[in-house]
């Protein structure tokens, strides 16, 4: 492509709304552009990387076994109210009518159009297993739509669904699923990690996200220095803890605290830490109140508290309604003598040897509290988030701490949709049996920026060669001559071996075309300048930086043998072009 002929359009300056790199980059390197509130138009350069993108994902869905399908965007509220889910989805699911008024809903996910299409034209043992994916364009209306890609109300995903006669056979599918993400993730040169992951109130122990490894990242994940386990904090179990040995500390004392309803500020009027502190979480668990405590420098984490509760529903509680509902002051709360209150302490609690907490009476706080002693008949159980430092659950290693972008989620189901849709197919004794299922996301549109978010330096986007819009940049420092004379020729060859390349041949200055190039990304930049007369040429490499005079005869079967490599997920080095 003739960067002349290119609708390219760069920006200079960076969005006004874009805080995140990656939604600045695609924006200023002219990927992608904002129509309204997470719904963006792509330009060709964001055409041509997610069709990349889709490409990998097609290739290793298909190898694994899956078929591709392509289901509605728009869905009858009837297939959500049989699921269960039309009156519970709550705002995130965009409703509309139609002419007659009936009630649809613009799909955020397809659970009840593919166990539809299963139990109409399944009927027998012998169909299954069907894995069925799709790649399509999801509407989700988030509350908060951020940083651009990352999180769209409208955004493309991959979506795929697994259907078993039995259960092995669906930890077979996932496995495969599992193992078919491993290979999409590696083809497109991304450093990732999948992870155990919550599992909602579905249950089962079989969840993984992918997670890219991001310092930008919106998850918090833990992985062992020394095993495999690697888990979202949400989901790193903690292991419970023996009491401290009791000293020979006086009873627990009520002490004035006005004005500390913080940790921070309690700490400073006490002179003690945060660790010798225990801190209140009021929740609203099935509609009753509850209480969580965790040390004062830990952060609850909200699905174990649930598993430990085993409630339904659980929200952080409204402080008014809590105190009008216990009569206990919001603050100030304690873990002795919380009355008829439901509580739950994280096991940790057990190991302080004395605490700090509220005395459950406004401006008070109770010292001196011995756990092994004055709450040694509590409730205890694992509740908080894990931290960098935690012990690992499965080794005697300890827990290192990583920032990460979910870009694919996988998840064992069970017959959690087809029990509820009555979807069932005839067993080998001729019985009427639910499917297993699995569902298995990618997030196509995501990976752009989760790629970039870990690929770019002040310059801008690095694309891993797999991902590239265009893998060379052929730039002339001249329009005329022997500089665009070569340039014309290895561009022309380059096309020829089937490398895809550009040339910059606008009349702009040098330093424009670098700075363009170093902004789109393309993994190599052959720059065409003062000795092409002679027949050399310099080759810069984005990723590492790396630059070197090289002769033009010959370079370009070495770029498209190194390029072919990389288009695997490896990288680039210029050892790689050498003869
Ligand atoms: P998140 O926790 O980030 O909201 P999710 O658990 O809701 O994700 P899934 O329902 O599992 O996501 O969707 C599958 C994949 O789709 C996710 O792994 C993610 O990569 C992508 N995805 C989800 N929501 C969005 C969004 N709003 N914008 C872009 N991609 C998204
Ligand atoms: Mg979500």
């Amino acid at each position: 492509m003739r960067l002349q002929q290119l609708h390219l359009p760069t920006l200079r300056e960076p969005p006004k709304d874009a805080e995140t790199v990656s939604h600045q980059l695609l924006v200023r390197a002219g990927y992608i552009r904002r129509i309204a509130a997470g719904i963006y138009s792509f330009l060709p350069l964001g055409v041509r990387s997610l069709e990349k993108v889709k490409a990998i994902i097609r290739q290793e869905m298909d190898r694994a076994g899956a078929q591709e399908v392509f289901m509605p965007a728009i869905i009858p509220a009837e297939l959500w109210q049989q699921s269960g889910r039309w009156p519970v989805y709550g705002p995130e699911l965009l409703r509309l009518k139609d002419r007659k008024q009936a009630d649809y809903c613009v799909g955020p996910t397809h659970e009840e159009v593919v166990v539809d299409l299963a139990r109409k034209d399944i009927r027998s043992y012998k169909q299954l297993p069907v894995n069925l994916y799709q790649i399509q364009t999801k509407f989700r209306d988030e509350m908060r739509p951020r940083a651009g890609l990352m999180r769209g109300r409208e955004f493309v995903m991959k979506d795929a669904y697994s259907f078993d006669a039995d259960v092995s056979g669906a930890h077979g599918s996932y496995q495969a699923m599992y193992d078919a993400y491993c290979r999409i993730f590696s083809r497109m040169g991304l450093e990732f990690r999948p992870v155990e992951a919550d599992t909602g109130n579905i249950g089962g122990s079989m969840s993984h996200e992918f997670q890219v490894l991001a310092e930008s990242g919106e998850d918090a994940i833990v992985a062992c220095d020394a095993c495999t386990f690697a888990a979202n904090v949400e989901k790193a179990p903690l292991p419970d803890q023996p009491f401290a040995a009791t000293g020979d500390t006086g009873p627990a004392r009520v002490v004035d605290t006005p004005g500390t309803k913080t940790i921070e500020t309690l700490c400073a009027l006490l002179g003690c830490r945060p660790d010798q502190t225990i801190k209140a979480v009021l929740f609203t668990a099935d509609d009753a109140p509850a209480v969580a405590f965790v040390r004062g420098d830990r952060e609850v984490n909200e699905v174990k508290v649930r598993q430990a509760l085993g409630c339904k529903t659980l929200y952080l509680a409204d402080a008014e309604w809590f105190a009008k509902t216990t009569g206990l002051p919001p603050g100030y709360l304690g873990a002795v003598g919380t009355g008829g209150v439901r509580t739950v302490l994280d096991h940790e609690i057990k190991a302080m040897p004395i605490a700090v907490c509220g005395a459950n009476a406004k401006q008070q706080h109770l010292v001196d509290v011995v756990p092994a002693r004055d709450l040694a008949t509590a409730t205890y159980a694992d509740l908080r988030m894990a931290v960098a430092g935690d012990p690992c659950p499965r080794c005697a290693g300890r827990l290192r701490g990583f920032r990460g972008i979910e870009v694919g989620h996988v998840f064992y189901l069970g017959t959690k949709y087809s029990k509820a849709m009555q979807a069932t197919f005839l067993d080998e004794a001729g019985k009427e049996t639910l499917f297993e299922m699995g569902c298995y996301g990618i997030g196509v549109t995501r990976i752009l920026a989760a790629a970039i978010e870990q690929n770019h330096d002040e310059r801008g986007i690095r694309w891993p060669v797999a991902l590239a819009p265009f893998e060379v940049a052929v730039l002339p420092m001249a329009a005329d001559g022997p500089q665009a004379e070569l340039a014309r020729s290895l561009y022309a060859s380059l096309n020829q071996v089937g490398v895809q390349a550009v040339i910059d041949d606008r009349a702009e200055r040098p330093g424009i075309k670098f700075a363009d190039a170093d902004l789109v990304g393309y993994p190599v930049q052959i720059i065409v300048g003062k000795r092409a007369g002679e027949g050399v040429v310099e080759i810069k490499l984005r990723h590492t930086g790396q630059r070197a005079e090289r002769p033009a005869a010959g370079l370009v079967d070495r770029v498209a043998g190194a390029l072919a490599a990389a288009r695997r997920g490896g990288g680039l080095a210029l050892s790689d072009l050498d003869a």
